[in-house]
C-alpha cells in the first residue's frame, strides 16, 4: 500500500513538472537560445521588434482559442523581456484582431489586455504602431477609432522618437492613402515638418534656425510593408509558402502605394524599414536614387497566425545596425515534448515495479 502511495505521489510530482516545464520553462529555454547581435561599438540600443500580435476580440474566435493564444504570447513575451531585457520595444500593428468593430468598453477592455501580455518593466520603453485589424483600413475607418487607439495606445499617425542618438520614425500606414483626407493630411504635414528638421540636422549650414538634434539616417516602422507587387521576392526562411508568396498583393491593401513608398523614402531617407501585416518573414534590398537600405517584414507573434512565430533583436548604434531573427517554441515541439516525458515517467515507474522498489 505504501509503495503505491509513493508511486502515485512521484506520479502526480511528475506530471506537474511536465505541465511546468510544457507551460512555463519551454519559453526560456527556447528564448535563452537567441541573443542580441553584436556590433564593434559597445554603446549600442537595444531594440525587441514584434509585429500583429492580433489579440482576439468579442466577435471572433472560440474562447479557449483566445486564452490559449494570449497565454502563449504572455509566457513568451515575458521570457523574453526577462533574458533579452531589451531597452526599447516596438510593436509593428495589428495588436488587435477586432479593434475596428470594438465598442468604447470593448476597446477598453482589448487596451487593458494588450498592457497585461505585453507588459514592459521600467525603464524599457514600448512604442506602437496602427495596423488595419487596430482601426480598420483607410476607407473603412470610422470617425473616431483612430482618435481612439492614438489617445489610449499614445500612437499618433507619426512618432519621432529618438533614442541614443538614433532615430525611429513609426508611421501609420492607413493615413498614407494619398488623398486629402484629415488623418493623410495631418499625417504629410507631420512628415514634411519632420523632413525638414532632419534635413536641418543633416546639413546644418542649410536651416536658419539650427539642429534640434544630431543627424542619423531614422529606421522607418510602420505596419504595412513598402510598395510591393508580391511576394515572390521573398527568400527569407519565413517567407510565405509557394503558390501564396507569388500572389498579387492588392495596391494600398496589401502595402502602401507606390506613390506612398517614393514620398516617404524621398523625405525620410531610411537606413532600415521594418514592417508586419504579411505575418510572414521578408527580407528585401530598397534602391531609390542615392538612398539605399533593407526591409525587413516581421513575421507575426501569435501561435493563432504561424506554427512558428518569432521577433526581431536589433543592436543599433547611429551609424550601425545589426539584426536577428529569434524562434519561439512551436506548438508541435511543445505536444511531442509533453508526450515524451509522460511515457518516460510511465516507463520509469514500471520499472520500478517490476524491480519491486
Ligand atoms: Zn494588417
Amino acid at each position: 500500500m505504501r509503495r503505491v502511495t509513493k508511486k502515485a505521489f512521484i506520479f502526480l510530482f511528475g506530471l506537474a513538472f511536465i505541465y511546468f516545464y510544457c507551460e512555463y520553462l519551454i519559453y526560456l529555454v527556447v528564448v535563452a537560445q537567441c541573443a542580441w547581435p553584436t556590433l564593434q561599438n559597445a554603446d549600442t540600443l537595444k531594440v525587441l521588434i514584434i509585429a500583429d500580435p492580433h489579440l482576439l476580440g468579442p466577435f471572433r474566435g472560440h474562447w479557449l482559442d483566445k486564452w490559449r493564444r494570449e497565454w502563449q504570447m504572455k509566457q513568451a513575451f515575458q521570457a523574453i523581456m526577462t533574458l533579452h531585457e531589451p531597452e526599447v520595444v516596438f510593436v509593428l500593428g495589428d495588436l488587435f484582431d477586432e479593434g475596428e468593430w470594438t465598442d468604447h468598453e470593448q476597446f477598453k477592455d482589448y487596451v487593458d489586455r494588450f498592457y497585461n501580455i505585453f507588459y514592459v518593466p521600467e525603464p524599457t520603453k514600448m512604442y506602437v504602431t496602427v495596423g488595419n485589424h487596430d482601426i480598420g483600413f483607410h476607407n473603412r475607418i470610422w470617425r473616431g477609432s483612430a482618435e481612439r487607439f492614438e489617445k489610449y495606445l499614445k500612437a499618433p499617425s507619426v512618432q519621432h522618437i529618438i533614442l541614443k542618438e538614433n532615430h525611429f520614425v513609426l508611421l501609420n500606414s492607413m493615413a498614407l492613402e494619398g488623398d486629402n483626407c484629415r488623418l493623410c493630411t495631418t499625417a504629410r504635414r507631420a512628415i514634411e515638418k519632420l523632413s525638414d528638421s532632419l534635413r536641418c540636422a543633416e546639413i546644418p549650414s542649410d536651416c536658419e534656425n539650427g539642429p534640434k538634434f544630431n543627424y542619423s539616417k531614422p529606421i522607418l516602422m510602420q505596419h504595412f510593408p513598402l510598395y510591393r507587387t508580391s511576394d515572390s521576392k521573398c527568400t527569407d526562411e519565413d517567407s510565405p509558402p509557394l503558390p501564396e508568396r507569388n500572389k498579387q498583393f492588392r495596391n494600398k491593401i496589401d502595402a502602401i502605394s507606390h506613390e506612398a513608398t517614393e514620398y516617404i523614402v524621398a523625405k525620410l531617407k531610411p537606413r532600415a524599414v521594418f514592417g508586419g501585416h504579411t505575418h510572414h518573414g521578408c527580407l528585401l534590398p530598397h534602391s531609390h536614387g542615392d538612398t539605399e537600405f533593407l526591409e525587413y517584414s516581421v513575421p507575426s507573434f501569435s501561435w493563432r497566425n504561424r506554427r512558428n512565430p518569432k521577433y526581431m533583436l536589433v543592436s543599433l548604434t547611429p551609424t550601425d545596425y545589426a539584426v536577428n531573427k529569434c524562434g519561439l517554441p512551436k506548438e508541435a515541439t511543445v505536444v511531442v515534448t509533453a508526450v515524451v516525458m509522460i511515457i518516460t515517467l510511465v516507463v520509469l515507474l514500471l520499472r520500478m515495479s517490476v524491480m519491486g522498489r
